[in-house]
């Protein structure tokens, strides 16, 4: 049995369901230290989280990944037990194995194999690993990340770890997911009798032109990696319910999906401007969901598809589709990030799975990548 497998079975058999860590980062932390690294454990609330580093210098190499795991679901559908990881036709069972305990294995084991192989390896290797990425995401990534900045510790590079393949290992690699802004809108106006409208404000009125801008404006062309910027109202109301009476308030709530070209503080400018050029009176709250991140042709991307390529034999796609993860939060550091792991057809699902040989091959992709980015001796 390979390192990688046996070390993915000693997490796979501890239940951390989302925020419980069940001793999984004392595990890999102990093996992180072993191997010379520097781990601070930054707890938060009730989750679990650690920064572990080698290395003082840059680039900084950082993998990240989360211990929790969804809930298992009705146990008498699972053919195995889920907390029981079982092998039957060369594939492993059990919750966790693919989302993503098979891949912080395999950058801990890619990891100590490179180390022992580099000693003295170029720039640093650091860990970022939490235990609450499938929860409500507050008291991980995002608060260690923001502990890191606020020493203006950063990291370079970010190899995510989440299972981004599709049907086969390293068929898929996220390079990029577009940004998620919320506004919670309310246009002030003065309520009165519809008889009466000089005497009356009526917000559906004022908000008429401002919407007809926001839905018809072109924010942008996309760029080849994402699509256009897409602003959508999710939900609008006003009155009172009475035919009679015009409504005092009008509540709307409306989402950009953007891609990098834009920015946070650009986009919220164009809103409060259109806003204001028709005199709307309003009250907006604002609420970032996930920043946007792209990683371009480079030392990253370039590593990574001579990895995949030269372990896979296989030409990965790029892509920045998809649902999230905790690179939106380590993007903020203007770190590149790569999304990169095994096959995800079964996250979430009852009789989650991953092919015994994906494990091994992540293990191989990742020490190869090691080797790309910081094999060359320290100067
Ligand atoms: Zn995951």
């Amino acid at each position: 049995m390979s390192a990688t497998l046996e070390l993915t079975l000693d997490l796979v058999r501890r239940a951390s369901v989302t925020p419980a860590d069940e001793g999984c980062q004392q595990v890999l932390g102990d093996r992180l230290a072993a191997a010379g690294f520097a781990i601070e454990r930054l707890p938060f609330g009730p989750v679990e989280n650690i920064w572990a580093r080698r290395g003082t210098g840059a680039p900084v190499l950082c993998f990240a990944g989360h211990t929790d795991v969804v809930p298992t679901g009705p146990l008498e559908e699972w053919h195995s037990p889920p907390f029981t990881p079982t092998v039957r036709d060369g594939m492993l069972y059990g919750r966790g194995v693919a989302d993503m305990k098979s891949g912080l294995a395999a950058m801990v084991t890619a990891m100590e194999e490179f180390v022992a192989e580099h000693p003295r390896h170029r720039g640093s290797v650091a860990f970022l690993i939490t235990s609450d990425e499938e929860g409500p995401s507050v008291d991980g990534t995002k608060r260690v990340v923001e502990a890191l900045m606020a020493r203006d510790e950063r990291i370079d590079w970010c190899i995510v770890g989440e299972p981004s393949s599709e049907s086969q290992i390293g068929d898929t690699i996220k390079i990029g997911r577009r940004g998620s802004l919320s506004g919670r809108l309310t246009v002030h106006g003065v309520q009165g009798h519809i008889a009466y409208p000089q005497l009356a404000e009526n917000p559906v009125h004022a908000f008429a032109p401002v919407l007809a801008e926001l839905t018809s404006r072109v924010w942008d062309q996309g760029t080849e990696h994402f699509q256009p910027t897409s602003f959508q109202i999710s939900n609008l109301n006003a009155g009172t319910g009475a035919p009679n009476v015009i409504p005092g308030e009008l509540k709307a709530r409306f989402n950009l999906r953007y891609s990098p070209v834009q920015s946070l503080e650009g986009l919220k400018q164009t809103v409060e401007e259109i806003l204001k050029r028709h005199k709307v009176r309003y009250t907006l709250d604002w609420h970032i969901s996930g920043e946007p991140f792209f990683t371009p042709t480079g030392p990253l991307q370039d590593a990574v598809l001579d990895a995949v390529q030269g372990v896979t034999g296989r030409k990965p796609r790029f892509s920045t589709g998809g649902g999230t993860s905790d690179g939106r939060f380590i993007a903020r550091m203007g770190a590149q990030i790569v999304e990169l792991g095994v096959v995800n057809a079964t996250i979430h699902k009852l009789n989650e799975s991953v092919r015994i040989d994906d494990i091994d091959t992540l293990h191989r992709i990742y020490l190869r990548l090691l080797r790309n980015l910081l094999a060359q001796a320290q100067q």
